[in-house]
């Protein structure tokens, strides 16, 4: 590994060779690409950028890399020689100002957790980390119908940063993740993922708070015509919730995957949204106890197998 410090007034000569996003590229790809190219280890374009902008706190830092509110990446694209803009489209920020009607949005508007994840074959294609397959929900490579890898078959679990591994390899075992097996997903698993990334890219592409407001509402009356008919709220198969993060306060009901998981539960699409015709609630409404159903029932058991389940990590 190359040494490089920033204390060293030449060490931005040192950043030798310089990469730019790939289209639909995660953030995080993007900073493993950097190592890779300059052949550094995991970690060390981000170390140097935490460093710099003396961004603090623990390592669920990660999430945040999918929507940076407290990391600077204006400093990212002055060492990349790059519009800070073309930064920010490697995360969903652009999107959640829009959607939120706020200029400084957080993850947990996105996602109560994050899961590491990734597609064999986009690695060793591209090099790829997509962006869209942070999202929770998805666990198959929409592109090439596989299923995202969370354990190496060493059976460590991947880790995106690890200052003793190279980038995109096995920080216990060093096996390249391009050369992890290929596992086809299930049909009937890559159908349903189709509905929640229908959701998701109609939120990301076209939310408003207003439009989230509807689309809150009409998964809150489809719940309650199912409570009048049934005389209760329906069963959320399988029947093992998780315990107490999701519970926590705003924003995690507010998060666009909890949404979006409520939404495929009633098998609702984006245009059922558009051609609701209900007047939107007062935002107070949306704060009410049907709310949370969606938050500690359908979104836990929306994730839907357990290995997956006990990798996400939830703050
Ligand atoms: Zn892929
Ligand atoms: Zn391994």
């Amino acid at each position: 590994m190359q040494r490089v410090t920033i204390d060293d007034p030449a060490w931005l000569r040192a950043f030798p060779k310089r990469v730019a996003p790939l289209p639909d590229e995660w953030l995080v790809g993007l900073l493993l690409r950097c190592d890779e190219v300059n052949h550094w280890n995991s970690r060390t374009t981000f170390y140097l950028l935490k460093r710099t902008i003396n961004l603090r706190g623990p390592w669920y830092i990660y999430r945040n890399l999918i929507v940076p509110h407290n990391i600077d990446l204006d400093v990212l694209a002055r060492w990349l020689i790059l519009p800070t803009s073309s930064l920010l489209a490697t995360t969903y920020h652009e999107e959640l100002v829009r959607c939120y009607g706020t200029t400084s949005p957080v993850s947990r508007l996105l996602t109560p957790g994050f899961s590491t994840r990734i597609c064999p074959q986009c690695c060793d294609e591209k090099s790829l980390l997509m962006r869209n397959l942070m999202l929770p929900h998805i666990e198959c490579c929409l592109k090439h119908h596989l299923k995202l890898a969370r354990e190496c078959q060493c059976g460590a679990r991947l880790q995106l940063f690890s200052p003793d591994a190279l980038p995109f390899t096995c920080d216990m075992c060093g096996l390249d993740w391009r050369k992890l097996p290929r596992i086809a997903s299930d049909p009937k698993r890559i159908e349903l993922e189709q509905q929640y990334l229908a959701l998701y890219e109609f939120f990301l592409s076209q939310g408003t708070p207003e439009i989230l407001k509807r689309a809150w509402q009409l998964a809150k009356v489809k719940l309650s015509d199912s409570r009048i008919r049934n005389g209760r709220y329906p069963t959320v198969d399988p029947s093992s919730p998780l315990p107490g993060p999701l519970v926590g306060p705003e924003p995690i009901s507010e998060s666009i995957s909890v949404l979006v998981a409520g939404l495929v539960f009633f098998g609702l699409t984006p245009d059922d949204i558009l051609t609701y015709d209900a007047p939107p609630p007062p935002y107070i409404e949306a704060r009410t106890k049907e709310h949370y159903f969606f938050a500690v029932e359908v979104f836990p058991h929306s994730i839907v197998s357990k290995p997956y389940r006990d990798a996400f990590d939830h703050d």
